[in-house]
């Protein structure tokens, strides 16, 4: 049996749930809708608005006295989140609803591990100083993280970067409560919010293309949560046998082929020229080039309906900056991946946002941490 806590916790968050959907709703239809009494949505209402997690605006009526409709709070319970990525840093202020109150990005200017983090603290001093509503730090990182220790252990882009504690590092600078998640997670439960075609899904991928290739999958509904320092490595799976030395250790895998960093860096061989010099090459009708991009798209193409095969998802969402500096690319690796499927498939392309895997990242919180800041746990 539940005890009267436990009840009134469990229509708590009832009524979270609905306020948070929705732009503004009467305690009438917050009845309705959550199927609770009259009474109990009077007195918990009264207690979200006490606590300042909701605000009441007055309603314009033309006669008798005007009805309320309650927000989630617009400015209170902040979170920050950060995406620490070799192709920019990305830094948001999310509210209780999810939307964005503040974002800035900065490119990756020097990626010596003391640099970066020197940058990275500065702007997430200038941003908390701007917002003293934030309550928590969300970090959005690329490579291979410990979940449990927020450790960050290795990623290949950043100069001296090896087991760096980063919520450590920024609890004690902060005072923050902060956490550390693995990026394609973070843009998997952003997606999930902000793709209405994704509603009602249940399985299925998100796989970012940028200077690594990352992937996070949807099971059951929820994010599946891999063992604490493990994750999704499409980006290392044999794309070559015995091919391109890989800063894994292995030989051959697809990120030296497909993502940015391993085209820039095929080109760089094959051309002599810089490596930088890639994309305008490339926007300048460069052979070399565009058979480096024709390349890697048919080698995702194969490892994308590798995955169909393999899973048989509801939909594999590709996102990332490849489709930001390459946008028709997308049709091109659709077409690659039918080629090597029997069956129909629901690859779905998502309109790159940068700040999306830092977006991400807050709302993961936010749906994690919703009970403790509605009973002060
Ligand atoms: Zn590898």
């Amino acid at each position: 049996m539940q005890t009267n806590f436990e009840l009134k916790r469990h229509n708590t968050m009832k009524i979270f749930e609905v306020m948070r959907g929705r732009e503004s709703v009467s305690r009438k239809e917050l009845a309705t809708l959550t199927g609770l009494s009259w009474g109990s949505v009077s007195s918990i209402s009264a207690e979200l608005l006490q606590k300042g997690i909701v605000i009441a605006e007055k309603e314009a009526s033309a006669g008798g006295r005007p009805a309320e409709r309650l927000t989630l709070s617009p400015t209170q319970f902040l979170q920050l989140g950060i995406d620490i990525n070799s192709v920019g840093l990305s830094f948001v202020v999310v509210n209780l609803q999810g939307k964005v109150v503040q974002s800035e990005t900065l490119p990756m200017e020097n990626s010596d591990k003391d640099d970066l983090l020197k940058v990275l603290y500065t702007q997430t001093e200038k941003m908390l100083l701007q917002n003293s509503s934030i309550i928590g730090i969300n970090l959005s990182m690329q490579g291979k993280i410990n979940r449990k220790t927020g450790v960050s252990l290795r990623t290949n882009f950043f100069k001296g970067w090896k087991n760096v504690p980063l919520v450590e590092l920024f609890e004690k600078k902060f005072s923050l409560p902060t956490k550390l998640y693995h990026d394609p997670d973070c843009l998997l439960y952003y997606h999930m919010q902000n793709d209405p075609r994704l509603t009602g899904k249940n399985d299925g991928f998100v796989v970012r293309l940028d200077d690594g290739i990352g992937m996070a999958r949807l099971l059951n509904g929820k994010l599946y949560e891999t063992g604490d320092e493990t994750s999704f490595e499409l980006g290392h799976t044999i794309a070559v046998q015995d091919g391109r030395a890989c800063a894994c250790g292995k030989h051959g895998c697809l990120e030296t082929y497909a993502s940015l960093r391993g085209m820039r860096e095929i080109y760089q061989e094959k051309s002599g020229q810089n490596a930088v010099a890639f994309l305008d090459a490339f926007k300048h009708g460069d052979m070399l080039a565009h058979e480096i991009l024709q390349g890697a798209t048919k080698r995702l193409g194969v490892a994308i309906a590798n995955l169909f095969t393999l899973s048989a998802p509801e939909f594999i969402l590709l996102d990332g900056g490849l489709f930001a500096q390459f946008p028709a690319i997308f049709q091109e690796i659709e077409t690659s991946t039918r080629e090597n499927l029997t069956d129909d498939c629901n690859l779905l392309f998502a309109s790159y946002k940068r700040e999306a895997p830092a977006i991400g990242a807050c709302l993961i919180t936010i749906e994690k941490t919703t009970e403790e800041i509605l009973f002060d746990l």
